[in-house]
Order: C-alpha cells, then structure tokens, then sequence
C-alpha cells in the first residue's frame, strides 16, 4: 500500500539555491489503492514531482513594519485649514497631541473625539479613525497604501497563527489519536461512515474477531458498486466528507466512473460549502494547477491557504512549496515550520534543503526535527506499533 513519493529536484542557475519543487496531488491522484475491502483510501500526501519554476525576481514587497498613518499628513491637512498664529499654535498643539495618542482624533481633520464627536474606525485595517465619512473619502486617497498593506499583514498573522492543530478528520475516532503521514499508509477510510480509522485500532478489531467497520459496525462492502452505493446514500443526504470522497472518485475515475474532472470540482465546490477542508484543499489543487477547470493560482492558494488556517497540513505544506517557488523563502519556511511540526515529513525534508542551500539557519532546521519528531511520538499508541511491526 505504500505510495511512491517522488520528489523533484532540480538546480536552477548557478547563483540560485536548488529549490525542491514538488506538486501536491489530491487523494484522488493517487493510483488506486482500494483493497479487496474496498477501504477507500486515504488523502493527499502523494506528491508527484513536477518541473521547477523559478519565478521570475519578484517584486520587492514591502515587508512587514507596520505604517502608522502618516502624522505629517494630517499635519499639512490641518495646516492648509487653518490660519493665524494662534490657530497654526493651535494646530501644532494638537498635532502633538495626535501624534502621542493617535486613536483618539480623526485622522483626516484632527478632530478630537468627544460625546459630540464619535470617530469611527477604518473597518479594513482598524488604524485610523474618522469623525465622519466625508473625512474618510477625503483620507482615502491617502490612506489607501498604509491601509492596504495593515490590511495584508492582518492576513498574515492569520494565516501562520491559525491551524497549528490537525484537523478533526486527521484523528481516528476510535482512538482518537492523530493519523501518521501519509495517512492513506497508516489509516483506511470507510465508505460506509466516511471516518478515517487507523490501523492500529483495524487490527485490534480484527483480533477480536471483528470484521465489520469497526467505528460504525456497517458490514464491508462487497465490490466497488457496493461501495459506491454506501457512498450515494450520504451524498444524498449531503454528508460534506461525501461529497468529496465521490469527487475524488470521479477526478480518478475509480469506482467504475467514468473519469470527470469537471464533475469532481462541481462536487469539492459543494463539499466544501458544505465545510468538507478536505474538499477544500482538492479545489485549491484544481485551481493551482487548472485541472479541471481553469487555472487560477490565487484562487488556489486562497483555498489552502482556508484549508491550512482549519489545520489541512498538505495545505499548509503545499504554500510552502508555492511560496518557495516565488523565492519567498521566508514565508516558505514558516510554513514549512507549521507542517513539519504538525508531523509531516515533507517539511522537514524542505528544511532541510533550504539549510543545506544556506537559505534556512541550522537552528531552523533543528526546530523543524524536533517539532516533527514530537509530534510522531504523540501519534503512536501499542495498536499502532503492532500494526506496523505485522506490516498491517
Ligand atoms: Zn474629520
Ligand atoms: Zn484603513
Ligand atoms: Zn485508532
Ligand atoms: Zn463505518
């Protein structure tokens, strides 16, 4: 059952680092692993290895200082309003005092707040407040920059702090531990209740003379119609994870269907609506890469980057490899710091490189080792070791 991983990689021009470049697939990729129990399998953690591009420089960006508003704006704005010594004093009084405590005027005038006057924030980045909306389309011009970029960086504190913990379809419900990478080797997924049991607890079962599903005691499904028809039956009642599972059938064209790509999509896009992350990632994989519909690469870095924020760490992995391609190496390696710790392989080996190619630090690389083999030791359990060591 083990799935070949391939990783490509490839050196660019002498002066750029070897960027390893690898093209996370879906589940439903992967070649078909079904046994004769028709488990179903397991997710997305084949990669297949995929040509590197190196993007082109990419433009410098600002990074992450945050802009206050522009004080001497404000100031200029005041000062073309007002007129005399005794304003312009005035003004500068003021001035100081919005400098040292800027939430409490408008940004645009300089307004004080007051039982009167009630300022408003800017909804989008929260930095600056307004006594009015004429004040704020008249900032607006102004503002738009400093604006927009808090409003990036608030993104970004979201995005690498949120989703550290595996997402719930990552645990065995009857053990109720997490699931080792790749999952699909150390798990099966049961058609008949969509649940993700790993093989320690399949093998207790089994010894105790348990043969049915042994999260949901349904009996195993003969052949693939059989199924394929426990799998209908929670589409038809708009089971998320369902849904997603039928779109991977369809995207492989396994279970006797015919092989639909664009019918996989259709189905990640409601399973995913419906709150499937799974799905979620599988849309992200079809829009990166346009199959199935047309590429569109922000779109699918928005999708993982919602999968990765639910704790989807092929997800979170696959932006680290996106942004690794873009030369973000920083942003690459918080990822990949996220993933690895949360147990994926894939990201220390990433690491790994990127030290080795001096665009990570030793101590980098040793967090990610440690994280990684932490979060392995918490995933093993007796049933599990048993499981491995019979080659279950
Ligand atoms: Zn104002
Ligand atoms: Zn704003
Ligand atoms: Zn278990
Ligand atoms: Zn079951």
């Amino acid at each position: 059952m083990l799935t070949p991983i391939t990783r490509g990689v490839e050196t660019g021009q002498a002066a750029k680092p070897a960027w390893p470049s690898m093209k996370m697939r879906p589940a439903a990729f992967d070649p078909p692993t079904c046994s004769s129990e028709a488990e179903g399998r397991g997710g997305g953690e084949t990669a297949g290895s995929k040509k590197i591009r190196f993007a082109e420089a990419v433009e410098a960006t600002a990074t992450s200082d945050t802009t206050a508003p522009d004080r001497s704006q404000v100031r200029s704005q005041k000062g073309r309003t007002t007129h005399g010594y005794h304003k312009i004093l005035n003004v500068t009084m003021s001035c100081v005092l919005v400098a040292g405590d800027g939430d409490e005027a408008c940004a645009n005038c300089g307004k004080q707040g007051s039982d009167t006057v009630k300022l408003r924030k800017c909804t989008a980045c929260r930095l600056v407040k307004y006594c009015g909306v004429d004040c704020q389309r008249a900032h607006r011009k102004q503002h738009k920059k400093a604006c927009k970029q808090r409003v990036a960086e608030l993104k970004d504190e979201q995005l690498y702090s949120q989703g550290h913990e595996r997402q719930e379809g990552d645990f065995c419900p009857i053990c109720a531990l997490p699931i080792l990478f790749p999952r699909v080797d150390h798990s099966f997924f049961k058609a008949c209740c969509m649940k993700r049991i790993c093989r320690g607890c399949s093998l207790a079962a089994r010894k105790r003379g348990m043969f049915n599903c042994p999260f949901c005691r349904a009996p195993l499904p003969g052949d693939d119609a059989d199924a394929l028809a426990m799998v209908q039956a929670r589409v038809a009642k708009k089971d998320p994870e369902a849904i997603n599972f039928l779109g991977e059938k369809y995207c492989e064209g396994d279970f006797g269907l015919e092989k639909d790509r664009r019918k996989a999509v259709e189905l990640w896009t409601e399973a995913a609506e419906l709150g499937s992350i799974e799905a979620i990632f599988n849309l992200g994989v079809a829009y990166y890469y346009g199959d199935g519909v047309q590429e569109d690469n922000a779109k699918g870095i928005e999708f993982w980057s919602k999968a990765a924020m639910q704790g989807h760490v092929v997800s979170r992995h696959s932006l680290g490899n996106h942004e690794g391609r873009k030369g973000n190496y920083d942003r690459a390696l918080r990822h990949y710091l996220v993933s690895a710790k949360m147990g994926y392989e894939e990201s220390v080996e990433m690491i790994k490189m990127m030290f080795m190619d001096g665009i990570a630090t030793k101590e980098h690389y040793a967090e990610a080792l440690r994280g990684h083999q932490d979060a392995v030791e918490e995933m093993k359990s007796h049933d599990r070791d048993e499981a491995k060591r019979l080659g279950y």
